[in-house]
């Protein structure tokens, strides 16, 4: 079959390969609709690897989907042939500890689309196990099928946040993980949330989906939490962006007994200042992708309480996945994400 294959950092191919794709009992297979690409993809691309994680051998990139169910397995009750599906990408050892315990994104063993030596989703039919594909309610189209992937870690930060009826929240960030970030915490509850980043064409998109947008290369962020807080800071701190700057100011704005959720990863190990911290007493959490997220991320977007279809910005034929590649490694200012249509 066609897929994207990444040979080695930047040399990227659109040809056949060979993908063991046997059909068990628990799978079904599914014909690949719209696939969005992530940092994550493009990284491999520029780079070649993410931390531990090196390409070594031609890899099909891409991890966040929806697509069509052409094949069910003897065992799957809640799929048939036909169904408009979204893909969990992150399939764990359904025995390991890690699972057992409901943390099956912790899982040493889980196999990860399009993490080294996992091949991805770009290409035009997978195997997957039923267990994590998710169908599509009637009113949720593909690209939100495929947008629910990030949207999931957002959900995910959001329940990790404990949020209360009415709580403030701030983003650090507003790329696509800040801005469903911001979502998830404003359909869990959030009265208010700022967002801040250094680019004013994403702020500008995250005022228009209600949020306070604050652009920290020309406006203090703390004076402003300070204004809609009545100094008071606010309740949840979400770090999206993983910058170092940011990371180390990040008990600055929170509210004494306030909590703070990891979310962007550094690339490298970088000081945070542990007193900021004890003087509020702050609650830490961090996320490692997502567990349990996919169902509430689709009920929020069938509910309407979320909506992530602005967020598609830029679309790709398959036929043009390179360059759809080489325009998300240098995408103009306001783009969000940009997704390949099969
Ligand atoms: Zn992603």
């Amino acid at each position: 079959m066609k897929a994207l294959v990444l040979e080695k950092a930047r040399q990227l191919t659109l040809r056949d390969i060979q993908v063991e794709e046997h059909l068990g009992a628990d799978d079904v297979r599914i014909k690949v609709h719209t696939v969005g690409i992530c940092g994550s993809d493009v990284h491999y691309y520029q780079h070649g690897a993410i931390g531990p994680f090196v390409v070594k051998q031609p890899m099909v990139l891409g991890h966040e989907a929806s697509g069509t169910v052409i094949e069910v397995g003897k065992g799957v009750k809640h799929l048939k042939v036909g169904d408009r599906v979204c893909m969990e990408p992150g399939i764990p050892d359904s025995n390991s500890r890690a699972t057992r315990l409901g943390m099956y994104n912790l899982d040493p063993a889980v196999r990860f689309w399009a993490t080294p030596p996992v091949h991805g989703c770009l290409r035009e039919t997978l195997v997957h196990p039923a267990m994590f594909v998710f169908k599509l309610p009637e009113n949720v189209g593909f690209d939100e099928g495929a947008l629910v992937e990030p949207l999931a870690v957002g959900v995910h930060a959001a329940r990790k946040a404990q949020i209360k009826p009415g709580d403030v929240a701030l983003v650090v960030g507003a790329g696509t993980i800040g801005i469903v970030t911001a979502m998830a915490a404003t359909a869990g509850g959030c009265s208010k949330v700022i967002i801040a980043d250094v680019v004013q064409e994403k702020l500008d998109l995250a005022s228009s989906f209600g949020m306070i947008s604050v652009n920290v290369t020309r406006e203090d962020l703390n004076e402003i939490v300070k204004n809609v807080t009545d100094a008071w800071g606010v309740d949840v701190v979400f770090e999206a962006s993983g910058s170092e700057a940011a990371v180390s100011k990040v008990f600055e704005p929170l509210c004494p007994g306030g909590r703070v959720v990891f979310i962007g990863m550094p690339t490298r190990p970088v000081p945070v200042d542990i007193v900021s911290a004890q003087v509020k007493e702050a609650h830490t959490e961090t996320i490692f992708r997502y567990a349990h997220a996919y169902p509430r991320a689709l009920l929020l977007i069938e509910s309407g309480k979320v909506n992530v279809k602005p967020l598609v910005t830029d679309r790709y034929r398959f036929e043009d996945s390179i360059k759809a590649f080489e325009y998300a490694a240098n995408p103009r200012p306001s783009s969000v994400k940009t997704v390949i249509e099969l």
